[in-house]
């Protein structure tokens, strides 16, 4: 019987239903289940217990905040790795590294923790995403269009391969591990213990611009969203986002711009629409707090209910692109749903490193449908195949972080990055130990 220092659930034993589940953010969950947990202390139990799944014929799946929306942990005939006492932050001053644990929470854990040494990492906009399915999947954080993917500032990783061996990697050390744990996400076929990710100074000023606009003007709002996007400066995090206000019933269009040290004149065009006489309400360049923008976020991802996520990355002209948008952002099958057409993605123009993390357009759609109860479901779950029939034709690939595979297929990987990808897979993990996607991605 191996010792762990963690915790070890069997199937059988008590606890073991909490276990499996209680950390799972969506409440709409699959049947699968795990046959054995462990909640491991450290390194050394993650490095046990792929030794333990090995002998007992056993898969490994793994958790690190619990945040997929597809709860890609839950996985059959697996044992799963929880990694919750994975929350370790250590920040160098010299170099500006900062080693978290893969259960670090971006922006409730690491935010405050880096601002205190006057640092900044482009975590994930809802403050509670783990940084472990985060970083696997490339990452959209804050100014993702202008900083890049979160991936890019990782330096290197601790990584437990399908072998049971722990392992450093980076751009010299283990360079193939590397190279597949920078976008392949839940695919990943190796436990990573800890990231060491390269900081940036942390931003002065934000300043951001919102125009709120009826949600029947969407065809005048997203048209000219389509045509002045390219007028604003890589500074700006752009994006239209169709949602229905707290204490409303009606829902509306904000056009919303956020800029990290830009200053007003960045926000300009944002008030070049024709038909801005007719915004309901609007907010022009006016200073913001991160931990208000945070706030924000918590309150539009609310705790304890049901989500349906799913996105694309758009290629196509507006005139093509419009008639599929539009039915997007009215009317919402719920009224905490929201949609989003942003400028999320970095500039095609910039140079990003070698990995996995292949397939981006400059134009993200991404819709989050959710419900209160499982009497909503139907209802949801029917609304966004609708949405995603019209957007999928006009999808150059999808962002891990938002897809459900299982769904609705879609590309992942270019198709050299997916050869290569399979490649190494067959090389570290011979016996599929890792359960890889659920759902297969298009090629
Ligand atoms: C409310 C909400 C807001 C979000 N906002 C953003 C956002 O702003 N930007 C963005 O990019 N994404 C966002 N996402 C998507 C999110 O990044 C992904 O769902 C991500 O997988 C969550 O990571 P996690 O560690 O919390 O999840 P988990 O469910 O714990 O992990 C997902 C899967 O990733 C793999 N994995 C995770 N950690 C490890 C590890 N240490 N080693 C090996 N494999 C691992 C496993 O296969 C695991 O099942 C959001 C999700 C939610 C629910």
């Amino acid at each position: 019987m191996t010792a762990f220092t963690g915790e070890f659930w069997r199937g059988d034993s008590t606890g073991f239903a909490a276990a499996a589940t209680s950390r799972l953010f969506n409440h709409r969950r699959p049947a699968a289940r795990p046959r054995a947990v462990l909640r491991a202390a450290h390194a050394a139990d993650v490095a046990a217990g792929v030794k333990l799944a090995a002998a007992e014929g056993l898969q490994v799946a793994v958790r690190s905040g619990g945040h997929s929306w597809p709860a890609w942990s839950l996985r059959e005939d697996t044992l799963l790795i929880d990694l919750a006492r994975f929350t370790g932050m250590s920040h160098e001053p010299g170099s500006g590294i900062v080693a978290v644990g893969p259960a670090v929470r971006g922006g409730l854990d690491l935010d405050p923790y880096l601002a205190g040494h006057q640092r900044f990492f482009p975590v994930g906009h809802s403050p509670t995403v783990g940084m472990g399915g985060f970083l696997l999947q490339g990452g959209i954080g804050w100014n993702c269009r202008g900083w890049g993917w979160a991936a890019e500032s990782v330096e290197s990783m601790e990584v437990v391969t399908a072998a049971g061996e722990r392992v450093r990697c980076s751009e010299t050390e283990n360079a193939d591990l590397f190279w597949a744990a920078r976008g392949s996400g839940p695919g990943f076929f190796g436990v990573v213990t800890e990231f060491r990710l390269r900081t940036r100074p942390r931003f002065r000023a934000l300043t951001r611009s919102t125009y709120v606009y009826p949600a029947e003007l969407a065809p005048e709002v997203l048209s000219w969203y389509l045509a002045a996007r390219s007028e604003v400066p890589p500074t700006v995090e752009l994006a239209a986002v169709g949602c229905t206000p707290p204490g409303s019933d009606t829902p509306v269009l904000i056009i919303d711009g956020l800029t990290f040290d830009g200053g007003p004149a960045s926000l300009a065009a944002l008030g070049t629409c024709p038909v801005v006489g007719k915004a309901l309400a609007s907010s022009v360049a006016q200073p913001v707090d991160f931990a208000d923008l945070q706030a924000e976020q918590l309150r539009a991802n609310p705790e304890g209910h049901r989500y349906f996520a799913d996105n694309a990355f758009l290629t196509g002209a507006p005139s093509q692109l419009l008639p599929a948008l539009i039915p997007a952002f009215t009317p919402l099958p719920t009224d905490r749903t929201f949609t989003v057409l942003g400028d999320f993605t970095p500039l095609l123009s910039r140079p990003r490193p070698e990995m996995a993390l292949s397939v981006q357009t400059d134009l993200y759609f991404a819709a989050y449908v959710i419900g209160a109860s499982a009497g909503d479901d139907a209802r949801c779950r029917s609304w966004l195949d609708g949405v995603m029939d019209r957007v999928a034709p006009h999808s150059a690939g999808c962002y891990l972080g938002d897809s459900d595979l299982a769904v609705r297929p879609d590309r992942i990987m270019s198709a050299a990055a997916w050869s290569k990808f399979q490649q190494i897979a067959a090389i570290r993990d011979p016996d599929g130990r890792f359960p890889g996607y659920l759902g297969t991605p298009l090629q």
